[in-house]
């Protein structure tokens, strides 16, 4: 080829059944027709040629036994160019030849099909191919709307639709669409909303006593208790793309009962203040010691928490840190909420906004029927429509994180990841973060 380095080809023929002649060519004389393409168009000497051949095998996915061998190669960088004798030899649906597609793409490969002249190494084959791989890309999202219909259907007629069965339950064998009740884990579900109910301890608290019994044998941690507690399931209602469907499970917890320990939840969230939010992460600034734990009450009942130095013999009270840190802790956590979800959405976008040039200059240049097209760009511009609202939706979400709402998991979460320690000052009392690099 132009480049005139060495080129590993594979090529690769199929019948459906191992008689079957496809368009006049049945397997032989589609591995002759590779061969000769590849010694018209290749030096001799700069190639290696090997044929794959799967016989009788449909193409109704891309689940054949050379096929596959061919995908699990191409991952793998192990070939440079497949050539085909035509397209419908690797697949009859556009979502698995747009897959594959996708994959030759990212790793490189070119695509060479003997029939239709198409080669990926041309500006013209690499058009059809970004326009083959958005179709394959509507296919699927056509395919999730599908699904999600069907899940929120059956919702509708009181089953479970999602895969795995909440903690607290297991699905009926009898017929494996409803839920039924889980003894022994609904004990543990009962009781984390007494806990809440009466305060008599945080689902922290809890997780650690279950991690400490090794209760059922899992592990425990406060998020999968906060997640519990919010889940409408125990008192029998599913939460579905925002909307709340009856009746979809067996109740364990009452309503009301709900209700009150997600509001003593919410309530407890707001008293992190008295807690020590700076533990392991303040440090003195003069000696480097972390510093150690202090409080006093006044007679009025009220609790006002210190940082000691244990070597410097200094102390200074918990909101003089907080007044420094917190608005630094917060931006940062907005900061990181926004990023990670904004790259996420902005992905998205720009994808959606290409695959609507992309469909559009297809239509212009290669024909496509117009009905196909307008379908697929209406689609694509309420998904880029919808993807803007997302957009804004996150600007003005972001602007209410804040750090004294973190639960105890989070904060030492968001330590771990950033901040290295809190170094404070016990002379002029500032209080200086140093973020983990
Ligand atoms: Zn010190």
């Amino acid at each position: 080829m132009e480049d005139k380095k060495f080129a590993r080809i594979i090529g690769y023929a199929r019948v459906s059944t191992s008689r079957q002649a496809n368009n006049g060519y049945n397997l032989d004389e589609q591995c002759k027709r590779i061969d000769q393409y590849v010694e018209l168009f290749f030096d001799k000497g700069k190639y290696s040629l090997e044929i794959y051949r799967d016989a009788g095998a449909s193409a109704k996915n891309l689940d054949r036994r050379e096929m596959s061998k061919i995908m699990k190669m191409a991952k793998n960088k192990k070939f440079d160019i497949l050539v085909i004798h035509n397209l419908d030899r690797l697949t009859r649906k556009v979502v698995d030849l747009g897959r594959l597609l996708t994959l030759f793409q990212e790793n490189d490969i070119k695509l060479i099909s003997i029939q239709e002249r198409f080669d990926m190494n041309t500006t013209h084959g690499k058009l059809i191919a970004n326009v083959l791989s958005s179709v394959a890309e509507w296919e699927l999202e056509t395919i999730r709307t599908r699904t999600q219909r069907a899940i929120i259907e059956a919702a509708e007629e009181g089953k479970y639709p999602k895969p795995r069965a909440p903690f607290g339950y297991r699905r009926d064998p009898e017929d494996n669409s409803h839920l039924i009740i889980r003894e022994d884990q609904a004990e543990i579900v009962r009781h984390a909303f007494q806990i809440m109910i009466d305060g008599s301890m945080t689902e922290f608290e809890y997780a650690l006593k279950l991690k400490q019994e090794k209760a059922l044998g899992r592990k425990w941690c406060d998020k999968l208790l906060y997640k519990m507690i919010r889940n409408k399931i125990y008192y029998g209602t599913l939460e579905l793309y925002g909307k709340d469907y009856p009746d979809c499970a067996p109740v364990i917890i009452s309503k009301s009962d709900f209700a009150k320990a997600n509001a003593m939840r919410s309530k407890s969230r707001t008293t992190v203040r008295h807690n020590y939010i700076y533990k392991n992460v303040a440090r003195c600034s003069k000696c480097g010691s972390y510093l150690t734990l202090t409080c006093t009450t006044n007679s009025r009942g009220q609790v006002f928490l210190y940082y000691k130095c244990p070597t410097c013999n200094k102390s200074i009270n918990q909101n003089l840190i907080t007044e420094q840190v917190e608005p630094l802790f917060s931006d940062k956590l907005q900061e990181v909420k926004y990023k990670k979800d904004m790259v996420k959405i902005q992905q998205q976008y720009h994808l959606a906004k290409s695959q609507i040039k992309r469909l559009s200059y297809a239509y212009v240049k290669y024909c496509l029927d117009e009905e196909t097209v307008s379908e697929l760009v209406l689609a694509a511009e309420m998904n880029k429509g919808r993807l803007e609202t997302d957009m804004q939706k996150l600007k003005r979400d972001v602007q209410t994180v804040n750090f004294m709402d973190l639960s105890r998991s989070e904060r030492i979460d968001f330590y771990r990841e950033y901040v290295d320690n809190i170094s404070i000052n016990f002379k002029s009392k500032d209080a200086k973060i140093h973020w983990k690099k």
